[in-house]
């Protein structure tokens, strides 16, 4: 059943725990008591955009930029294979056209080395069209590009005069080209109302996302954004909440900003709805210098210590890790069909 306009405004009045409650009952009849990991690698901090809400946004001049060699990424996906992750996230700043090539040739690679059992899934904002074909003609399977906001005036400001049209034409460009299509927001931007998050869950219902990333704004000292007001952990679990219900099948990431706003922001996540976990396998040396946001957690724990305490939490909320590659429950039906 899709919800209307109608309908999430009336849940959204429901008292947080109701919501809690009935979310976790939808995940748990798609996706049972499983939490997916897919380990994310931020590869380079390096960003020609200028976003006002990001860290490592390229005005930002007290940061130290750096990109992870080929040969360094395959020896972390290497590992984290040989630990049993079977997806991989690289994430990093939007750089321009002549990179793609280079990102193409790193999937081949990702694949050749996890004989193909691991999905690969890109981070890296805005491209064109047959930029996005040649990533998924490379192998690359998925995609995630947040759309942040569905307010366009507000979409505008934060993204430094870009238009919410542009992120909207670039994910449909990602279906398109044959990408599983992840997006999402931040929740409680400067001058945000409750109805933009209705209108936020609405859009991520109309856009029938495979996966879904949402986590609370965290204002970053040097940024034109300092100094606004944070959000309560209690708005992010409500959205998490309400995005399940209105997309059930989508795969929904207890985010680190949520663990960083809260020490239990992700277990709350998960007890909303969240089904996936992403440890962070950027290598401790650089992790430091991708701060996207204040006071992000496990900056000095690497990859395998991240996974080991994941499962302590998961576990806390009566679930358990799941290994398995966990892709778009629309193509694993499909699979289904075809066999
Ligand atoms: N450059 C790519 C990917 C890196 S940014 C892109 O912009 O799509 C990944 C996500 O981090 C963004 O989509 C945004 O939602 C989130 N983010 C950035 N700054 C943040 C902040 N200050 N607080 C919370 N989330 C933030
Ligand atoms: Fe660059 Fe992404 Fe940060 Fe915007 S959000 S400045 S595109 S890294």
């Amino acid at each position: 059943m899709k919800y209307s306009r109608k309908d999430l405004t009336e849940l959204n009045k429901l008292p947080i725990e109701e919501l809690v409650k009935l979310a976790r009952k939808k995940t748990d009849q798609i996706h049972g008591k499983k939490v997916l990991l897919r380990g994310l690698i931020e590869h380079s901090n390096i960003c020609s955009l200028n976003c006002l809400y990001c860290g490592i946004r390229s005005s930002n001049k007290n940061v130290d930029r750096y990109h992870l060699t080929h040969e360094e990424i395959l020896a972390i996906v290497k590992k984290g294979f040989d630990t049993g992750l079977r997806t991989f996230v690289l994430q990093g700043g939007e750089v321009a056209s002549d990179k793609t090539q280079s990102i193409c040739s790193l999937v081949s690679k990702i694949k050749q080395i996890t004989r193909n059992e691991a999905a690969v899934t890109l981070s890296l904002g805005i491209k064109s069209y047959s930029e996005y074909k040649e990533m998924v003609d490379a192998g690359a399977d998925r995609y995630l590009l947040r759309f942040e906001t569905a307010n366009p005036e507000l979409h505008r400001y934060i993204r430094n005069g870009l238009s919410l049209f542009s992120r909207l034409r670039a994910l449909e460009d990602i279906r398109k080209a044959g990408f599983e299509v992840g997006s999402g927001f931040m929740v409680g931007l400067p001058g945000e109302s409750d109805n933009d998050l209705v209108e936020n869950i609405l859009l991520a219902s109309e856009l029938e996302l495979d996966m879904g990333g949402i986590g609370p704004f965290i204002p970053h000292d040097d940024t034109p954004l300092s100094g606004s007001k944070q959000s309560p952990i209690d708005l992010t679990v409500k959205a998490t909440a309400l995005l399940r219900l209105a997309l059930p099948e989508c795969h929904i990431p207890a985010t680190t900003a949520a663990g960083s706003l809260d020490p239990l922001g992700r277990e709350k996540s998960i007890e909303a709805g969240a089904n996936v976990l992403m440890p962070n396998i950027t290598p401790v040396a650089v992790k430091k210098n991708y701060l996207l946001y204040p006071g992000k957690i496990c900056l000095d724990e690497d990859g395998g210590e991240c996974i080991g305490c994941m499962s302590m939490r998961v576990k806390r909320v009566g679930c358990t890790i799941d290994y398995g590659i966990g892709s778009a429950l629309r193509l694993a039906k499909n699979q289904i069909k075809e066999a």
